[in-house]
């Protein structure tokens, strides 16, 4: 299938891009401007073919707002659109294999709670809370080290044996 290229503002910041490595702001207004931009990002996210999760900062953008969205894999689960979310605790460890639109070569290898607890705000601005596991609650962990300016391969013990290029045939 052809897919038309997205606009400027769709374009994905790949690393190192600097945008990727500031906190973002906290959200503080909540109508139609963030509206827009959930829906932007939502649009950037169904482009990908592996994607489950995207943050504003991704799009150059430096708001705390993040969508997971792990349903291509787990049917039964919705998107979550999160605004300012904090991750408020986490239980166990499991090993992870990630990769990120915005560090399209490698996958890396790491660890992250096998169970969350998060708090954050929804489109309305009213607080929300839930504790999340497995596939959703690591994602969940991805997205809320983009609002932080951390990215996986930051967490990956070691270099040389963690990070994995990607085969340059893959799409
Ligand atoms: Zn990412």
């Amino acid at each position: 299938m052809k897919q038309r290229r997205p606009p400027q503002h769709f374009t994905i910041r790949y690393f190192p891009d600097a945008c990727l490595r500031t906190k973002a702001k906290e959200v503080v207004e909540y109508g139609e401007p963030l509206r827009q931009l959930v829906a932007r990002m939502t649009a950037v996210l169904k482009q990908q073919k592996h994607g489950i999760g995207i943050a504003a900062p991704q799009l150059g953008i430096d708001q705390a707002v993040a969508i997971v969205d792990v349903s291509s894999r787990m049917p039964q689960k919705k998107p979550l659109i999160l605004i300012n979310p904090k991750v408020i605790s986490g239980d166990g460890l499991i090993p992870s294999k990630e990769g990120c639109m915005s560090v399209p070569d490698y996958t890396g290898l790491l660890q992250r709670y096998r169970a969350v607890n998060l708090r954050w705000r929804n489109l309305e601005g009213a607080l929300m809370s839930n504790s999340y596991e497995g596939l959703e609650a690591v994602c969940i962990q991805h997205e809320v080290d983009h609002l932080n300016g951390i990215l996986f391969i930051d967490r990956i013990a070691s270099l040389k044996r963690d990070l994995i290029p990607r085969s340059p045939k893959r799409g």
